[in-house]
């Protein structure tokens, strides 16, 4: 069996990867494809910790342009990530992967509060553990989770699954016929650049932190694994 490159990863799933071409709320096949490509990994003894956007579901964003109070609207956005969680955690579950959900607010009867030791100890015990309800706090988004979660549990990487896109490129490559897909970027170009990877606090967190991202899509099943492999998919960001 191929030996992974990565041993412990940060997988990051944008709310809209869960909803798949419906562009809401969550579809079952694709969920259930995700939860296939976490398995071959988790069985190959990668250790494996999730963040879960949300914005299939609700956006911070759109609730305070609506003129809603922004901390309400975000607290919105982080209880949708905790419903994309659980349905995650039933997929892995149904197909015998042992998970844990940690919410980074409380809520007992639903899930575990995230506490950083459990988290590494439920990784050494080879359990999926999924990081919900983002940082718990508002204002930050669910790429800056995935930054603060990978340093916190010494992440060897972070894999962003896209599923609009299979890299990062130096445009919009639906709008520009012109624009080219890079196959390694520093975080420095990426914040320099304005490219839209992740949001900048995001960006200065791995920079900072010296976390590489490989960003990639998740619409090709067996992505995920490749990536772990160390094989060349995608974009991967790293350095200053
Ligand atoms: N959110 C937040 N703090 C966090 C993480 C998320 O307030 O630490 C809120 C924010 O409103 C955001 C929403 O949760 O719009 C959903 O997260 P995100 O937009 O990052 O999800 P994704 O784009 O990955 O689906």
């Amino acid at each position: 069996m191929s030996t992974p490159k990565y041993h412990r990863i940060v997988l990051k799933l944008s709310g809209e990867a869960l909803a798949g071409a419906q562009g809401f709320g969550i579809n079952p096949s694709v969920i259930q494809s995700i939860a296939r490509q976490v398995k071959e990994i988790a069985e190959m003894g990668v250790e494996v910790a999730v963040v879960v956007g949300g914005g299939n579901i609700w956006r911070g964003k759109i609730g305070s342009e609506m003129g809603m109070d922004r901390a309400t609207a975000d607290y919105m956005g982080m209880l949708a990530t905790v419903m994309n969680s659980l349905a995650l955690q039933d997929s892995l579950e149904g197909l015998g992967i042992p998970t844990r959900v940690q919410t980074s607010i409380e809520m007992r009867q639903v899930a575990e509060p995230y506490i950083r030791r459990k988290a590494i100890r439920h990784l050494e015990k080879k359990r999926v553990v999924i990081f919900a309800a983002g940082t718990g706090n508002p204002y930050f988004s669910t790429d800056t989770t995935a930054a603060l979660r990978a340093a916190e549990i010494e992440a060897d990487v972070i894999l962003m699954a896209k599923n609009n896109v299979d890299g990062v490129y130096s445009a919009d490559p639906k709008k520009d016929a012109s624009a080219v897909k890079y196959d390694e970027l520093s975080y420095l170009d990426l914040l320099k650049d304005g490219l839209a990877v992740m949001d900048s606090t995001a960006s200065s967190l791995c920079m900072d932190n010296n976390i590489p991202l490989i960003v990639f899509s998740i619409m090709e099943e067996g992505n995920i694994k490749r990536a772990v492999l160390g094989e060349n998919i995608g974009t991967i960001v790293r350095g200053k």
